[in-house]
């Protein structure tokens, strides 16, 4: 089998949201350009996170340095808190569902899976659990319709660009 992106024959990735499969240094790639694409849409990246034992700190961190390796990534409590797309959509499906008001809080990164977190985990070189744990509202949706997560956070950034979060 070889690599969707690259062609090359290496070890490969699988997601569940798509056929294409990708091997590390592609899948690293297209996370980075998603990451970008964040950074876009929103603004200048904050280069402070919270300090957490988790595999999303450990995500943040290695991607906040890679991405700006000339600036210095602090750690302090009152950081960005880390994140994963998973998460986002939970909270946000969870205040619709429960008519709460959503926490104007930072996160960061709010747009990768948990799952494609848990692929990188040996070049990331990351030991820890996922803090966020999937649950059975996720799973239900996914199974049914993959790329799901994906369309609530692009719902999410457009509500939040027009103001309504
Ligand atoms: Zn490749």
């Amino acid at each position: 089998m070889n690599c969707s992106s690259c062609k090359k024959t290496r070890e490969l990735h699988k997601l569940s949201y798509t056929d294409r499969k990708y091997c590390t240094s592609c899948l690293v790639s297209l996370l980075e350009r998603r990451i970008k694409k964040l950074f876009r849409e929103k603004n200048t990246p904050n280069l402070i996170l919270k300090k957490e034992d988790s595999l999303e700190f450990d995500f943040a961190f290695f991607f906040l340095k890679k991405l700006f390796p000339r600036e210095e990534i602090k750690i302090s409590n009152n950081g960005v808190k880390p994140s994963s797309l998973d998460e986002q959509a939970f909270l946000l499906l969870d205040a619709f569902i429960n008519n709460k008001t959503l926490e104007k809080k930072t996160y960061f990164p709010e747009n990768i899976l948990i799952e494609e977190m848990e692929l990188l985990r040996d070049y990331i070189k990351s030991s820890n659990k996922p803090r966020f744990k999937n649950n059975k509202l996720l799973n239900e949706l996914k199974r049914n319709y993959p790329d799901v997560l994906f369309s609530i956070l692009q719902s999410k950034l457009f509500l939040e660009t027009k103001s309504f979060l």
